[in-house]
Order: structure tokens, then sequence, then C-alpha cells
């Protein structure tokens, strides 16, 4: 609440939802020293006075807006003018005249009829994007406009010194504030709320107006209901919307009729690839935008309340055969290289998280067809290398730096310009280490943020050359974004890198049927050639294995089987170091798929794991393994010791700092170091009792610190607390499901 008012008087002029709502909330707040009202009926007066919103009620409006520093006109838009005419004479300079009006180019132009082009400083019209389908002055409600937009479209004659007290006032409501320019407005609300309202009105009229009406309504289903809802809007209101803001709506009807056209015709044609990529098109765009729009509240949420796992001591059986959710690296580069194949591209154990949702929203913007993803399964109809088309906006990455990187190699060299975005800490990575040697090649790519970050905007050029490029750093995003554009350039494209990073790349395109050389740290590919469409079978993610791995490993008689899972020996640290910590680990029916190698890996508790100093050429192979480690390492006999991970300290946390303050907490005896940890293991050969105290383990919202502890449970003579869990369904979803399965029970609360 505020403590000095913002306004001394302000006077409404109509006081029905929104009006009233707006005066709620400065009732509230504490807003105004004096709260007056002019409207048509001196009923609504009556009940405005006796709801305790108004000090007085005037049925002439220039005795309400005498002396007043604020005027909001919260009526029918078409009563602007004559409004605004009645009152300009009793109005100071120093007056700030708002409107809520659904539209805005035409309360300017009403403004200007009056006015002149000369408009006042104090005149900056608004529109709060909420409302409801009932009206009036009792409908208002003082949390209407809580956690909804509010547009306000200041014009070049409006005084910061009036933008900003509005923007107070609509805060202090608790609505997000948007600035745009009327037109803009107009164009936007047309299409996303003037458009619904219109088609809404027009299926219930064309469904009324049937014989058999009756019969419909009676039996209409909830989709029905859902779509109809806001046809009970009201009727005046809508009439004259649609007259106010005609052009653009009529612009937006043009866009409907088009495409309903277009899917008229998918259906008598039968078209079904067509119609089945129009419709999987919409669909995930809804979801992908609902995501993107839904995030922000999810996070502000996350602030006060966060998820909690809960993991009662005893003794536990962990046993079963698992398939742990895909591997991300893998999941982008299906849908990347499916997209640019010829042919059907068909693909399994798809990682459906965030990051890689958002590079198959991306080529579905470029006009590939793609099915699902549905338990992971995802179609592909590629386009051909030649087939990728225009965006019609920017592409929104998300938190994904392997999209924005791989992508950047591979929009340089479209005919197309293009512009990707991410979101506030994509937005924050450097990505001038992938334009640097695409320039190089020709490509003209600017990282238009602050110190070369995103946005990224690229020219569309069909001229690249072939280089050869030394990699300054160990980056598997940085080659593989250069070797994806050099499929276009001409010549060789080569790449040496100062140290092996994960090759997925190369191993892919080359199940795609497309020729890469590896030679010792160069990799090497001829532009020109075209992919064929495959099957990928993506492997289960060895990250996400590695918990169940040390689950099993620490738990007596434990038989724990993982299926598929990816064992590409770029990733493999986690299997070498529980075997070198005695762990009793079998790597079966070794297969390929997609071109990278999988296995079932199988791990039985047989006997106590043994402390070692963990082998420093893994580390870079196992580095998002090691907080599941350290819970192996307090089961084991023996001091384990960590050197060369200082990588581990900027992670999505503090990772050595953050689990050495959690064994701390569960009564584990270990020192951090600054670039790794000694960790003194409990463990005692045959003895398989409790090594844990149980606790409350802060998880800093990181998915694997939360994940490792969990598995503690497995060894615990206390009830296990960890804070901050909601992290870890964006990467490995069925976590708690899998764990409860296999004997873990998890309590998961909020
Ligand atoms: P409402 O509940 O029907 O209230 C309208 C108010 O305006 C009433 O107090 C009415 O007086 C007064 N009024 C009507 N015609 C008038 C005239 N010619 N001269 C003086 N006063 C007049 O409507 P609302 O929903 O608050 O809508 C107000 C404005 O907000 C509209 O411009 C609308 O586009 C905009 N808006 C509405 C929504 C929504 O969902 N409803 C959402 C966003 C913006 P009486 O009480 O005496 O009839």
């Amino acid at each position: 609440m505020m403590s000095q008012p913002l306004f001394e008087k302000v006077a409404f002029i109509g006081l029905g939802l929104i009006g009233s709502s707006l005066a709620r909330v400065m009732i509230a707040e504490n807003l105004a020293k004096q709260i007056v009202a002019s409207t048509r009926s001196q009923k609504t007066l009556d009940d405005a006075k006796a709801l305790g919103l108004i000090q007085a009620g005037y049925s002439n409006p220039v005795d309400a807006v005498q002396g007043a520093d604020l005027v909001v006109l919260a009526l029918p838009v078409r009563a602007t003018q004559k409004v605004l005419q009645t009152i300009k004479p009793y109005l100071s300079d120093s007056t700030i005249i708002t409107d809520v009006g659904s539209t805005k180019g035409n309360v300017v132009d009403a403004a200007k009829a009056v006015y002149g082009e000369q408009l006042p400083s104090g005149f900056v019209p608004g529109h709060p994007i909420a409302g409801a389908e009932h009206t009036g002055v009792h409908a208002g409600k003082v949390d209407l406009f809580a956690n909804h937009k509010v547009i306000l479209t200041p014009l070049p004659s409006s005084g910061d010194w009036a933008v900003q007290k509005l923007i107070q006032l609509w805060q202090a409501a608790k609505a997000e504030v948007i600035c745009m320019d009327v037109e803009k407005h107009d164009e936007v609300l047309a299409h996303t709320s003037h458009l619904p309202h219109l088609m809404a009105f027009n299926l219930v009229e064309q469904l009324a107006n049937r014989e058999d009406n009756l019969d419909i309504f009676r039996y209409a289903a909830g989709g029905f209901r859902d779509f109809s809802r806001i046809a009970a809007s009201d009727p005046q209101m809508w009439h004259d919307i649609f007259f106010a803001n005609k052009k653009a709506i009529l612009n937006a009807v043009d866009g409907f009729e088009h495409q309903l056209a277009q899917i008229r015709k998918l259906i008598e044609d039968e078209d079904s690839q067509a119609l089945m990529g129009l419709l999987g098109h919409a669909q995930a765009a809804r979801q992908h935008f609902n995501h993107m729009l839904a995030k922000r509240p999810l996070m502000e949420k996350n602030k006060v309340t966060t998820q909690q796992f809960t993991i009662l001591p005893g003794k536990k059986n962990f046993q079963g055969k698992f398939t742990v959710p895909g591997d991300k690296s893998v999941s982008h580069r299906s849908i990347m290289f499916g997209a640019i194949a010829e042919g059907t591209t068909h693909v399994t154990g798809f990682l459906e998280g965030e990051d890689a949702l958002a590079t198959l929203q991306a080529f579905r913007d470029m006009g590939v067809s793609i099915e699902g993803p549905k338990n992971g399964e995802v179609t592909i109809h590629g386009v051909g290398i030649n087939g990728l088309k225009a965006p019609k906006s920017a592409l929104y990455m998300g938190n994904s730096g392997t999209s924005m990187r791989l992508l950047s190699g591979m929009l340089s060299a479209q005919q197309f310009d293009s512009v990707m975005t991410g979101d506030a800490s994509l937005s924050k990575r450097p990505m001038e280490r992938i334009a640097k040697p695409l320039r190089e090649m020709g490509a003209q790519i600017q990282t238009t943020g602050e110190r070369g970050t995103p946005p990224v905007s690229i020219t569309g050029s069909q001229n690249l050359q072939g280089i050869h490029y030394d990699l300054p750093m160990a980056s598997a995003q940085v080659k593989s974004g250069i070797l994806l554009a050099g499929l276009w350039a001409n010549g060789e494209t080569s790449v040496t890198e100062p140290e092996p990073t994960r090759d997925h790349t190369e191993r892919m395109l080359r199940a795609f049927g497309y020729k890469v050389k590896t030679e010792g740290n160069r990799i090497s590919l001829q532009g020109g050639g075209k992919l064929v469409g495959t099957e990928i079978q993506v492997p289960s993610d060895i990250s996400s294995a590695a918990f169940f791995m040390v689950g099993a490993a620490i738990t007596e008689g434990s038989d724990v089987t993982l299926e598929a899972v990816g064992i590409n020996p770029t990733r493999t640290g986690v299997i070498e170091i529980l075997k070198q910590m005695g762990a009793d680990l079998t790597v079966e029916n070794e297969r390929i798929a997609g071109g990278e190698p999988i296995a079932d890996i199988r791990i039985r508790g047989t006997r106590t794991l043994k402390g070692i100093h963990m082998p420093e050429d893994q580390v870079p192979l196992a580095i998002d393994e090691f907080p599941a480690l350290f819970i192996a390492a307090a089961c084991a006999e023996g001091q384990t010791i960590l050197t060369g991970a200082a990588e581990l300290r900027v992670k999505e946390s503090d990772r050595i700092q953050v689990m050495a303050d959690g064994l701390k907490t569960m009564g584990i005896d270990c020192t951090p170091t600054e670039d790794g940890i000694i960790i003194e293991g409990k463990g005692k050969a045959g003895d398989w009792s409790a090594i844990f105290t149980g606790g409350e383990i802060e998880s800093h919202h990181d998915h694997r610190i939360a994940m490792s502890f969990s598995m503690a449970g497995l060894r615990s003579s206390g009830v296990i607390k960890i804070v901050g869990t909601e992290t870890v369904a964006t990467s490995f979803p069925t976590f708690t499901e899998l764990a409860n399965q296999a004997g873990l029970p998890i309590q998961v609360s909020e």
C-alpha cells in the first residue's frame, strides 16, 4: 500500500466493470485522496456510493472533473469524443487523461477531433487486457488486473511524467504494463481478441440458425462450450469494437478466410501429410507459446513455493529394467538433419524437454512438416537440403545454446534472412565464437546483443566457401555449426579441435548418408551432398542413467539394467570410474543405432565400493555425473579424491560447494577444494547398513544435485528432504516415477 496517495482527486467517467475495478484497487492501495464519478444513470452512482467506491457522483461529467489530477474514461469508446468535448474547458495542463477502451486508434481520432493535432501532454490512452462477461459497477473486482497485461499507448505528445504515473498506477493493480504504439495495439488486438470474439459470435449464430439447433446445443460437448464462452459478452460493446477497429479486423478476417480455405482444401483433397503437418504445427505452436508465456509466472511462483522431495528411511530393494529419457544432443540433431534430408525420418526415444522442443518448433517455423512428439516418437518429412523456407518471424531458441549455435551454421547458408532469439539466460551466452568462423566462410551474421550475445541476425547468402578452422576452444557446438555450414559451402570444410569433444554431429551425418572424414583431431566434409532420411533411435542419456547406476551400486542385492544407453566414448567416464571403484557393472548387448554406440548397462549391489583418486583423464568424460559419483564415494570404503574438475563450480550451481554442504548435513566428512573435493567414505566391506543420517538438503534448483541426493535415500537412517526439486522435470521428467518403480519411493510436495 502507498504511504502517500499517487493522486489528489480521480474522476471516473463511466464506472462499470473496468472503472469500478480500478476504483477498488485505488481504495485498497491508497492511491487517491478523493474518488468521484460521472455515469449515465443515477442508480450506478448511488450503488457506487453504497459500495464505498466514490465520495461523490455527478450526472454531468463537468462537475466530476473539476480539480481532478486524473481523469479515467471508463465508458464505451464511441462516447469518448462527446465526453472530451464537454470536459475540455475544465481540465488543467497538469491533468492526466487516460482511458481503458479496447480500441485505441479511434480514441486518438476522437481526441484529435476535439483538440486538433496538438493533444495535451497529459493524454495517454490505455487498455487493460482483462475483463469478464459481466458488466456494471457490481461486477468489478479488486484483483481483475492482477497478473494481466495493461497496454499503454503513449503518443508523441504524451509527457513522460504522465506515462510514469500511469505505469505506477497499473503496477499497483499488480498488472504488467507494456507500452506500444497505437497502430500496433489495434493490429495485435484485432488478431488475438477481436477475431476470436467475432468467430465465437459467428459460430454460435451459425448453429443457432440450424433447424436442429436444439439438439445441437443439447449435445454440445466441452469443446463447443470452451470455444463459444466469449460469445456471451456484451453485444453492444463488441458491435462498437468491430466498427472502431474496422480496418485491422477486416485484415484479420481476410487472413482467417484464407487459412480456412487452405484447411478446407486439404480435407477435400485428403492430403493426409499436409493436414497432419498443419494440425501438428498448430498444436505445437500453442504448446510452445503457452509454455513460454507460462514460464515467467511459474518462475515468479517458484520464488515463494518450491517443490520438495521427501524420502523415508529404511532398507530398500532396488531392482528392475528401465529406459531413461533420450539424450539431448542427439535429439536436437535428429530434428535438424531429418528436416534437411530427402524422405522421411522416424525418431524414437526423442527427449521431449524444452530445449529439443525449441529446435523442433524452429524447423516447423521453416516449413518442415513434423508429426509428434508422442511418447518420444517423431516423424519428420524432410524437405531436402534446399527446401527450408523463410520463417515468418524470429526463431525462438528458449534456453538452448546447442540450437542457436548449430542453427547459426545452417541458417548462414540459406537464401533467406533470419533472426534467432533466446531467453534471458541464453541471451547472455557468447555467440561470436561461432559467428567468427562463419564470417570467414562468407556468412553475413551479426550478434546484435551486447558483447557478442544473441539475438543473432543472419542475412541470406548462398555463396559460402569451405575453410579450415583451428578451434581455439574445445566446443562440440562450434565444431558442429561450422561443419553444418560446410554442407552448403563450396569445396571442403574442416575443423581441428584442441581435444576431442562430443562427436554426435559427425556420427549422425554419416547415419544420414553424408560422408564425414575424421583424421585424428581433424574433421572434414565436402559441400554439395545430400542427406537421406533414416531411422534414428535416440540413445538413453547416460547422464540420467548415472543416478540409477549409483543407486544400484550402493544398495545391497540390487539388480538394475538401464536399456539402450548411449555409450559414445566421449561420454562414458562414469562407467570407467564406477568400475575403478569396484562396482559390479557390465555393459551388455552393444550395438549401433543412428550412428551412435548404445548398450544395456547392468549394475548389481554385490560388493562395497572403494575410495579412489578419480582419474583426471576421465574428468571431462564424466563432468555431469560427479554429483552422483560423490554419493557413491560417501558409501565407499576409504577416501575419494577428485582433482582437475574446477568446471564443476560454474555449472547450474557450484556443484562442489553445494554437494559438500549436503554431504556434511548428512553426516559425511568432506573437504571441498578449488578444483575438486576429498570425501571420507563411510563404507565397510560387507556392511550394508545406513551411511547417511538424513537431513534437509538445499538443491539450489540444480536438477543433478536433487537427483543425486535422492539416491542417498537408499542408505539413510533418517528422513531426507530435498528442497528446490522442480528443475528435475525439465531434464528427467520420469525420474520419480522410475525411482518408485525401482523401489525408492519419493514423495513429491509443493
Ligand atoms: P460497463 O460495465 O458496461 O460500464 C460502462 C460504464 O460507462 C457505465 O458506468 C455506464 O454508465 C457508462 N456509460 C455508458 N455509456 C455512457 C455514455 N454515453 N456517457 C457516459 N457514461 C456512459 O463497461 P466496461 O466493461 O466497464 O467497459 C468500459 C470500457 O472498458 C469500454 O470502452 C470497453 O471497451 C473497455 N474494456 C472492457 C473490457 C471487458 O471485458 N468488459 C475489457 C477491457 C476494456 P451506467 O452505469 O450509468 O450505464
